[in-house]
């Protein structure tokens, strides 16, 4: 797979995403198992209104890199989801949700829905 050059991007690219329900249950199961510490530091970080409650900024990559939803890993690969500092990394076509969403990563499930 193309690498993409996220070091440093600080989860730009990191809004609200959707999710399927089944993504919901793993990233849950994902969340119950991290360290109470660990879960502490990565809910309280102080992020960009509009980043993603998942993104770890301190380690500058996916909270939950695991688990991630579908569109997160399809992201930069298909041409309508570009990443803008490596556009070329875009060879497939669209990327289409396969499941039904369930709705907003962020917006419809914050951290409280996650406990
Ligand atoms: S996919 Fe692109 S915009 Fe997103 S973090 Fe990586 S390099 Fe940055
Ligand atoms: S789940 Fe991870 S990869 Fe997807 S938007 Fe959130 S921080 Fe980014």
């Amino acid at each position: 797979m193309e690498s993409l050059p996220c070091k440093g991007c600080r989860g730009l690219c990191c809004g609200p995403v959707p999710v399927t329900e089944q993504e919901l249950k793993s990233i849950k199961k994902k969340i119950k198992s991290m360290p109470h510490k660990i879960r502490l530091e990565l809910e309280n970080q102080d992020r960009y209104p509009g980043t993603c409650i998942f993104y770890d900024l301190v380690k500058d990559r996916c909270g939950i890199h695991s688990v991630r939803p579908s569109i997160c890993r399809a992201f930069g690969l298909y041409k309508n989801l570009i990443c803008f500092r490596k556009p070329d990394a875009a060879r497939a076509g669209n990327w289409n949700v396969e499941e039904i969403t369930a709705g907003l990563l962020s917006v419809d499930y914050t951290w409280k829905d996650f406990k």
